[in-house]
């Protein structure tokens, strides 16, 4: 566990607070968890940074996935899912195709996304998509400028999904009420006022 030093003063005690890494900051559950989740074998990475070397985010940021999967052999589950980097991977699985180990660093960060949202730590946008389809099938649902611009291709305004076939819709929303998804999603973003 991190040393206290007791500044009284949370600016001073976040600046100064204790960056080393303790037996005790490990849990071992973490990395079981991240392996259930994501099915790969995260405990086999030798951090040879082949992942990052292909990572289309890490030039951009300071999202190093490498990080990520080092974390989770480590089992620093706070640091993990709490690191706002987390959401940066654009899982277009370079790092998958690449790692010598046969590990898939991508189903490593899906993983902890999950275990994330399962503490509330989780980006709005995936919450609103969430709402969407819902209500609608579509993450990104039909509009009246795109019904005009199907109408001039000579399309039907709307195409054969649920936009359709509404009819289809309580059985999506089955699903996302078997998850409490929209549940959440609702509660989360009403807690912020949104
Ligand atoms: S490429 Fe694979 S073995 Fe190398 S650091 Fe990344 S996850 Fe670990
Ligand atoms: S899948 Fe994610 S972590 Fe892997 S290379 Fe692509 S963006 Fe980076």
């Amino acid at each position: 566990m991190a040393t206290e030093k007791n500044y009284g003063n949370p600016q001073l005690e976040d600046k100064l607070r204790d960056r080393y890494f303790y037996t005790e900051d490990s849990h071992p559950d973490f990395l079981a968890d991240v392996e259930k989740i994501g099915r790969t074998i995260a405990h086999m990475c030798f951090q040879c940074g082949t992942c990052t070397g292909s990572c289309p985010s890490a030039p951009r940021s300071s999202y190093r996935i490498r990080l990520f999967v080092r974390r989770a052999v480590l089992g620093l589950e706070d640091e993990a899912l709490t690191d706002p980097d987390l959401w940066l991977c654009t899982t277009c699985y370079s790092c998958t195709d690449r790692c010598p180990r046969d590990i898939a660093p991508t189903d490593v960060i899906m993983a902890m996304r999950n275990l994330a949202f399962k503490r509330d730590i989780v980006p709005r946008n995936f919450l609103k998509t969430a709402q969407l389809i819902y209500t609608t099938g579509h993450g990104v649902p039909n509009n009246d400028v795109n019904r005009a611009a199907r109408e001039k291709l000579g399309l039907t305004r709307d195409p054969p999904t649920t936009h359709g076939y509404p009819e289809f819709i309580p059985g999506i929303q089955k699903i996302l009420d078997y998850y409490k998804l929209k549940e959440n999603a609702d509660r989360i973003l009403a807690e912020e006022g949104q």
